[in-house]
């Protein structure tokens, strides 16, 4: 399974490589070796989109008592994490963007940590 890439608009992106991926560590296309990326927004759109399907469904379960619905819920939340992760669109990010990324989430996590040990 692969995916378009947004730059030469070839079948390029492995599928695991969209699932993955992020500004700060985008998918690289096999065709044309540029990166894209899925939106932080909507990746952990899905997420959350799962985990509310799990809940209601959870809530369903105990208020009707009945246990099966949990069953139904997990599988409505992984067909729709399937689902909207093939529908997600794969922007296109430049290396230099990505490098910049990457450096800013090194640049946070390091005021974390300093924070982290100071307090
Ligand atoms: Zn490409």
């Amino acid at each position: 399974m692969t995916y378009v890439c947004p730059h030469c608009h070839q079948p390029g992106i492995a599928a695991m490589a969209k699932r993955w991926s992020s500004r700060a560590s985008p998918a690289v296309c096999g065709l044309c070796g540029k990166l894209s990326h899925v939106l932080a927004s909507t990746s952990s759109g899905i997420g959350v989109a799962g985990l509310l399907i799990v809940v209601l469904s959870g809530i369903a379960a105990a208020a009707w008592d009945m246990a099966p619905l949990v069953l139904l819920g997990l599988g409505l939340a992984v067909a729709n994490n399937f689902r909207a992760w093939r529908r997600a669109t794969l922007w296109p990010i430049s290396k230099e963007s990505a490098d910049n990324a990457r450096k800013v989430g090194w640049f946070v996590a390091g005021l974390l940590a300093l924070f982290g040990l100071g307090s």
